[in-house]
């Protein structure tokens, strides 16, 4: 049994089979980027908006999605039955309602599709935008990707991230008044961050009660900002076990009902510049493991607070 507690695990409980995620291109832009917050974007973002689908975004949604489930049911043949539908690139509620309602439609028409999930930014989430995400909510199970990425307002302003920790808070309060699931994202190892900064992010995100987390080294990739940072030598990099110590030590203060959506970076590699022993997934998560167990702890050991302030695994 792993030494904390899985997103995918957590799934199938709810559902009561193994559930598969279909990454969507919406065709969104970002605030972030295209000057209405800022210009561009957050100095980690690629082009493609931090998303690890490779699809091409042209593609109509409803064809994105039956694609992206042949492509699993080609691989785990009549395991693969219910899905997610998974609105990753860029901000996918970063558009006039009626365009946002067109574009959830197309998973909940699907009847496989169980759930969405939902990539967005605090300051992209109106009142509006929200009642929509609760009504759909009531259709099927929903949740919300914030990226906080950090709880330094320092930290924040250094990556162009173009929102302040308050803002994040006040969408997660309104986000989780409608009773909607939240998973907040963290980068661990970004410029100037110590470990007990990265630690104090963590713990920000247990204090607002998220229902899950995503937490990924920094990476720098092919097309940022940062690239051109790190080529002049101006962003110091760090080791798979200087990683691995924030990620157990992360685990240890994120309360066992959090869900853990995801522990390293995902399907970057044709862009990764570093860390390179990043593009090794599997081995980053046994080395994650062999930490947890040689230390004898499990996620929460250390744990201040106890239950995230919505639903939890099976309530929908
Ligand atoms: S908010 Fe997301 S899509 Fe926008 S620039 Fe930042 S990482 Fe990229």
């Amino acid at each position: 049994m792993l030494p904390y507690n899985q997103h995918s695990e957590a799934l199938k409980r709810r559902f009561g089979q193994k559930i598969f995620k279909v990454t969507l291109d919406a065709g969104f832009n970002c605030p972030n980027r295209d000057g209405n917050r800022a210009w561009g974007g957050c100095t980690f973002c690629d082009a493609s908006g931090s998303s690890a689908q490779i699809a091409p975004p042209t593609m109509p949604l409803a064809a994105q999605l039956t694609t992206g489930i042949a492509k699993w049911q080609d691989r785990f043949g009549s395991k693969a039955q219910k899905f997610i539908a998974y609105y990753q690139a860029f901000t996918n509620t970063y558009a006039p309602l009626e365009r946002l309602r067109e574009v959830y439609q197309v998973a909940l028409d699907h009847p496989d599709v169980v759930g969405l999930a939902i990539g967005t930014r605090p300051d992209a989430v109106p009142d509006s935008v929200l009642d929509l995400l609760a009504e759909i909510a009531q259709q099927k199970y929903l949740w919300v990707e914030y990226g906080l990425q950090s709880a330094h307002n320092s930290t924040l302003d250094y990556i162009n991230r173009a929102h302040t920790v308050e803002e994040y808070s006040d969408a997660v309060q309104r986000t989780q008044a409608r009773g909607l699931d939240i998973c907040g994202h963290l980068i661990h190892g970004l410029p100037g961050e110590t470990p007990q900064m990265m630690l104090q992010s963590v713990q920000k995100l247990v204090d607002l009660g998220v229902t899950g987390i995503k937490i990924h080294s920094l990476h720098i990739l092919k097309g940022s900002v940062m690239a051109q940072q790190y080529r002049r030598g101006e962003i110091p990099m760090f080791s798979q076990q200087d990683y691995v110590t924030w990620v157990c030590d992360s685990l240890e203060l994120l309360p066992w009902e959090v869900e853990i959506h995801r522990l390293t970076g995902d399907g970057l590699k044709h862009l990764l510049i570093a860390p390179e022993w990043s593009q090794d997934k599997r081995k980053v998560l046994e080395a994650i493991q062999r930490e947890m167990q040689y230390r004898g702890t499990r996620q929460g050991a250390k744990a201040r607070q106890a239950v995230p302030k919505t639903s939890g695994p099976g309530s929908f």
